[in-house]
């Protein structure tokens, strides 16, 4: 039986283009500003992105590291939604590293936040008893509101409070070409209004590892020093910023397909009894789910699916993710909702036969 793996798009191998050109990379010392590949791809990414500067990192989360470690002093505060990433999945590195608090205002359910809230949430500077709002950050696309997309305007009216009030704007873009894609917007129309975005290569673009953080030419000079101090200097690392050029030319219109096919996954699981989901609402290639409790708690049915060959993850107590990729396709998609379908009503008989 295939196993259809559908956890995460940081599941795809890179294409054979990718291997070929890590294969002949031209490399260097990155940390003495020598290697050609990553020049290249830091320049590539910032152009795209309409950015001053880039600089290639570890991972999403080393960029997001970085950027608070970059605009935060011990004590700030930071502003972000109540789902952001950067507060449930990537071990309070903000908190414990920058030494910034952070402050959660409201996410819709597309991962917006409301230009009200922030605009009451932030505080002011030079109050000896409050911590300053050095910085906001957003999301797009957003991880745990289903894959949800900002808008351009979106985006702006969030950020023209954080700079009214003096503070910087973070994008978390792990996902922003498929935002992008969504749109139909150019990338950098979509982070005009923010100072910085960072992005991953690891996720649907297919590269094995790298992130990409993009802002001006002083906030990138500033992050080159935070991302050596935590041991992010990588040497000859254009082996992967050559995958990550064939990814930029070669990957982002194709996320269509994912989307296409996350929006084929959602109308299947809204016909399945015991599962709601609203298909109108996938925007980009994560599908979240809710499991009614006739079926079981996510944990169980993870674990049923996973014997009738279809991985997923969990995301809250009753609901689940799937997340589309280059590795699924079309027949995937059928065959995963044919045996969702068999498992729930299985789950669901077992449960009221138990
Ligand atoms: C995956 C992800 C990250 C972290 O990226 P890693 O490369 O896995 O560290 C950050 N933000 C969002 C929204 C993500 O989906």
């Amino acid at each position: 039986m295939k196993v259809i793996d559908l956890r995460s798009d940081t599941l795809t191998h890179p294409t054979e283009a990718m291997r070929r050109a890590m294969a002949d990379a031209e490399v260097g010392d990155d940390v003495y500003g020598e290697d050609p590949s990553i020049n290249r791809l830091e320049e590539r990414a910032a152009e795209l992105l309409g950015k001053e500067a880039g600089l290639l990192t570890a991972s999403g989360t080393m960029s997001n590291l970085i950027a608070g470690l970059t605009y935060c002093q011990r004590g700030d505060e930071i502003v972000m939604g109540d789902q952001a990433h950067m507060f449930w999945n990537e071990s309070a590195g903000v908190s414990a590293l920058a030494g910034a608090q952070i402050r959660l205002v409201p996410n819709d359910d597309q991962g917006r936040i409301a230009p009200q809230d922030l605009a009451e949430a932030i505080r002011p500077k030079g109050n000896v008893h409050v911590p300053p709002t050095t910085l906001v950050c957003l999301e797009n696309t957003h991880n745990r509101c289903s894959g949800g997309v900002l808008t351009p305007d979106d985006t702006r009216q969030v950020a023209e409070i954080a700079h009214d009030a003096g503070a910087s704007v973070h994008l978390d873009g792990a996902r922003v070409f498929n935002a992008a894609v969504a749109l139909e917007v150019p990338p950098s129309e979509l982070v005009r209004d923010v100072d910085d975005v960072s992005f991953c290569l690891s996720k649907a673009l297919s590269c094995p590892v790298g992130s990409v953080l993009c802002g001006t030419e002083e906030f990138i000079g500033q992050a080159r020093r935070w991302r050596k101090m935590i041991g992010g200097g990588m040497r000859q690392a254009g082996v992967l910023a050559a995958a990550g050029l064939v990814a930029l030319d070669t990957m982002i219109e194709r996320l269509a397909d994912d989307h296409a096919n996350a929006r084929r996954l959602a109308q299947g699981l809204a016909n399945i009894e015991g599962i709601s989901v609203d298909p109108d609402s996938i925007q980009t290639n994560i599908v979240i789910f809710e499991l009614d409790p006739s079926v079981g708690t996510a944990t169980e049915v993870i674990q049923a699916l996973a014997q009738a060959g279809v991985k997923v993850t969990p995301s809250r107590a009753q609901s689940l993710r799937m997340v589309t990729h280059r590795h699924i396709d079309g027949a995937d998609v059928a065959e995963a909702l044919a045996r969702v379908s068999r498992t729930v009503a299985e789950l669901r008989a077992a449960h009221r036969a138990g």
